[in-house]
């Protein structure tokens, strides 16, 4: 029997709930005092379970097993959004530090240990998983402003956490589902199969300028007419093209000159594609492409299409998966596999070392927001189950 101490890891939820607590929920964007206070009490716990603790140059809280040569390393985050709620990314932590409490009481001086870390600004103050790029090797530049925010700060001048493939066999990390799935199914263990894959695109329409008042409707080249009929048929494409999990949003629209008396001449539209299947991807963005080519020179107006960005989906570990769905099952809570469509640091550990990603579910689908919240028996269940799967992972190392 597992001994993981569910009123521990609640209690450590609720503390790291009142550095920046606003409302219901937290602020807590990367490198804010509220982030430095909350990761310097975490340093504290986890140098109480014997882990030898630093806090890096970018804001990465890395505990390392003593007198071990491998590990489970086991990690998420707690910086927050600026409207954030009180378990994204502090889930993960919270169930690390009482499972690396369990695994020493139980294994003292075994040769295989666990390893915690909390990555420094998953939320994109100013990148997105700024953190786990640094600790994975693949941040080449500071992003703008942060070395001054890291100063003002008062962060160590300590080089960077880095991920150690000798070290680190594999990677866990739990996380909120931050979506409705799990609660509509009445299920309590979602076993993440990968992390969605996302293209972003602008679409332009160039038209011409003309008097709003004058000009017939017929002879109008209007590109604010088009952009809003093609945006409208965006909706039927993609659902057509796309699998059963694919999503897409529209986002930014810009009109010039945007006066309400000239006819508009030039329009942009930003979207987004997400998929866990690049074929999906594939087949979405041809579906793009293929309305822009049609509805191109409609009404007069030239419609071109440019990608803006994409990141490539991330399948999770097939034999970690099945270590988290083992667990599940062990405790009479079968998981529902699902694919994640919010971007997480495992994203970034999967490209270099085995990992796997947990749910729980968020009532009511909720997140990003004060009202996030997740049944105190659903936390402390993910809790089990994260320590069974994270147990017989280091059993095999
Ligand atoms: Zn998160």
């Amino acid at each position: 029997m597992i001994d993981v101490n569910g009123d521990a890891v609640l209690a450590t939820l609720r503390t790291l709930a009142g550095f920046g607590a606003s409302g219901t929920g937290v602020c807590r964007p990367a490198l804010s005092a509220a982030d430095l206070a909350a990761r310097r009490w975490l340093a504290g716990e986890m140098e109480a379970i014997g882990l030898a603790v630093t806090l890096d140059a970018v804001g990465n809280l890395y505990g390392a097993a003593r007198g071990v040569e491998r590990t489970v390393l086991i990690g998420s985050h707690s910086d927050s959004v600026p409207t954030g709620g009180w378990l994204d990314g502090t889930l993960g932590l919270a169930y690390g530090l009482e499972i690396a409490r369990a695994r020493a009481a139980a294994h003292p001086g075994a040769p295989v240990g666990i390893d915690l870390v909390d990555f420094s600004d998953e939320e994109g103050r100013f990148l997105s998983c700024l953190g786990s790029r640094s600790f994975c090797g693949e941040l080449t530049a500071l992003p703008a402003g942060f070395a001054a925010a890291a100063a003002a700060a008062g962060l160590p001048e300590v080089g960077p956490a880095r991920l150690d493939p000798a070290r680190h066999r594999a990677f866990f990390e739990a996380h909120i589902e931050q979506g409705p799935r799990l609660e509509a199914a009445g299920r309590s263990i979602g076993l993440v199969t990968g992390i969605f894959g996302m293209r972003r695109y602008a679409v332009r329409f160039a038209g011409r300028a003309d008097h709003a008042g004058t000009t017939p409707i017929a002879l109008r080249r209007d590109a604010a007419r088009l952009l809003y009929r093609f945006a409208d048929a965006c909706d039927a494409r993609f659902r057509r093209a796309g699998s059963a999990d694919s999503v897409w949003n529209l986002g930014k629209v810009a009109l010039e000159p945007g006066a309400v008396n000239v006819v508009t001449e030039r329009a942009e539209l930003l979207l987004e594609i997400r998929d866990l299947d690049p074929a999906a991807l594939d087949a979405l963005s041809d579906a793009l492409a293929a309305l822009v080519a049609e509805t191109d020179g409609e009404l007069g107006v030239r419609v071109t299409l440019e990608e803006m960005g994409r990141l490539p989906p991330v399948s999770l570990d097939p034999g970690l998966q099945a270590l988290v769905a083992a667990g599940a099952a062990a405790l009479g809570a079968p998981a529902m596999p699902l694919p994640s469509g919010a971007i997480h640091d495992a994203m970034v550990l999967a490209r270099r070392v085995p990992s796997a990603m947990l749910f729980v579910p968020s009532v009511g689908g909720r997140s990003h927001t004060p009202v996030e919240d997740t049944r105190p028996e659903d936390i402390v269940l993910g809790a089990r189950v994260l320590a069974h799967a994270v147990f017989a992972c280091a059993d095999t190392l």
